[in-house]
């Protein structure tokens, strides 16, 4: 079958026979939204199906950080299905590349963070957490410490315990959700902030302010938690403000709440540090990991835990028996193998030092770029990633009516010069996570796409 027919095939399959994950279905099946059909990526490039190239700005779902076509992944993932496919982690049960990744990641994670238990996905994984979260609440006898308080504009998954832990509404509306035990918090969005006057450090204080007020409202013996991301991701890419984790954590300290860092995104370098935690000074008891830990090659996510969490955990054990909890693909050696040599390549190329040099290049050159055009109100980000937000009248912040989906739009612009970016859900909000090996030649492609791409939006 010659390409065309076969392209046509597919996308006729595409269309009839896939439900895909966050889609606007009726479009897609109708063939008004075909998506891209990936062929095969290298560097910071992918090519669909019909041989065009792309530059991936957002490196698939901000995951696939070392970049595409790495040899060294694609072989050690090939050596791993040759030897041992699969076998279990239960019953103290390992491989030699879960094992291996274990020491890897720990040695990376923060001095008081020793043990990490593997999944497969960052939803998962901060299921994982909750249930761990809570175990160790009942193991204290703390029965009533259960509820989680998490941040309007958070991520945090798509499951129904994770999907309500996320603070954005298109998560929750008609799937039931958010679900009883989790609240929602005020997001640390400077830029939307309610009250126009406050300045960063007025603003700072409200979200302490309106967090203390909601644990002494509930009552701290019934709160085990607070869940959030070092900085905003999905939410719209928003770097804490300043002094904003500084004010945070003596609350959680004072009110024996644990801090569950979801660092799905920041984990393994995004920011320019191994962790996001590290380059906000936080102290969590619990750090998520997802993406970055394979740069997607392989499915695998982790809970890392602080010394405090194992010792009640393993003190719940000695007394209860095993730990009820487990997945089938819990260290998957696949998954784990793709581990160990990305971790190998982020440190072997540098790429961690690299995505904070030429984030921050790309976060300077898009603010020159664009940060005094009439309709953008804000662009910001930290390491690499970068937003660039658009507002109908900039003086008094007015967005723009959501029908008109400027963020898309532009979106759709970008890609007329074949750059990829995301539209942010939740406001106009152009979103860029490159692969941490872009250069600044490449870095530059994608400040220039995005200015030709607003002009040609009409903004
Ligand atoms: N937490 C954060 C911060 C995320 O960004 C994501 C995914 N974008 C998740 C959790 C959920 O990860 P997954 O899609 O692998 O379930």
């Amino acid at each position: 079958m010659d390409d065309a027919r076969q392209n046509d095939q597919l996308g006729q399959w595409d269309r009839d026979s896939f439900l895909h994950p966050s889609t606007h279905l009726g479009q897609h099946a109708r063939g008004e939204a075909q998506g891209r059909i990936i062929r095969t990526g290298e560097g910071v490039y992918i090519e669909d199906r019909d041989g065009q190239r792309w530059l991936d700005g957002f490196a698939g779902l901000y995951c696939v950080n070392v970049g595409y076509g790495r040899q060294e992944i694609a072989d050690a993932i090939a050596k791993q299905a040759q030897e041992l496919a699969y076998y279990h982690a239960y019953v103290g049960h390992g491989t030699e590349a879960s094992i291996t990744l274990a020491k890897m990641v720990t040695d990376r994670a923060p001095d008081h963070m020793n043990k990490v238990y593997f999944g497969l996905s960052g939803s998962d994984a901060n299921e994982t957490n909750l249930k761990l979260v809570w175990y160790y609440n009942n193991i204290r006898g703390l029965p009533r410490k259960k509820k989680i308080i998490s941040r309007w504009r958070g991520y945090h998954g798509s499951g129904l315990m994770t999907g309500s832990l996320t603070g954005l509404p298109l998560f929750h509306d008609k799937f039931d959700l958010p679900l009883s035990p989790i609240l929602h918090t005020t997001a640390p969005y400077f830029y939307r902030r309610d009250n126009f006057e406050q300045n960063e450090a007025e603003f700072v204080a409200q979200c302490a302010s309106d967090l203390e007020e909601m644990i002494e409202r509930e009552g701290a013996d019934t709160i085990a938690a607070f869940w959030a991301e070092p900085m905003l991701g999905t939410g719209g890419i928003v770097p804490a403000p300043t002094g904003y984790w500084e004010a945070i954590q003596p609350i959680l300290d004072k009110h024996d709440i644990l801090l569950v860092a979801d660092e799905v995104i920041t984990g393994f370098g995004r920011l320019g540090t191994m962790f996001g935690s590290e380059h906000y000074g936080m102290k969590p008891d619990f750090i998520t990991i997802a993406k970055g830990l394979t740069s997607a090659y392989a499915p695998l996510s982790g809970s890392i835990v602080s010394d405090k969490v194992w010792k009640v955990l393993e003190q719940g054990t000695d007394e209860n028996g095993p730990l009820g909890h487990g997945w089938t693909y819990s260290a998957h050696p696949i998954g784990a193998a793709a581990g160990v040599a990305n971790l190998k390549l982020l440190d072997e190329l540098n790429l961690v030092q690299n995505a904070g040099e030429v984030g921050t290049y790309l976060n300077r050159r898009m603010k020159e770029e664009l940060a005094d055009h009439p309709h953008v109100g804000e662009v910001r980000g930290e390491g690499m990633l970068c937003a660039v937000e658009f507002v109908e009248d900039r003086a008094r912040r007015t967005f723009y009516d959501p029908s008109r989906k400027i963020g898309a739009k532009v979106v759709a612009e970008l890609a007329k010069s074949h750059v990829i970016g995301r539209a942010m859900p939740g406001g106009d909000i152009l979103g860029f996570a490159p692969p941490f090996s872009l250069t600044t030649d490449e870095a530059d492609r994608i400040v220039e796409a995005t200015v030709k791409a607003v002009n040609g939006a009409g903004l």
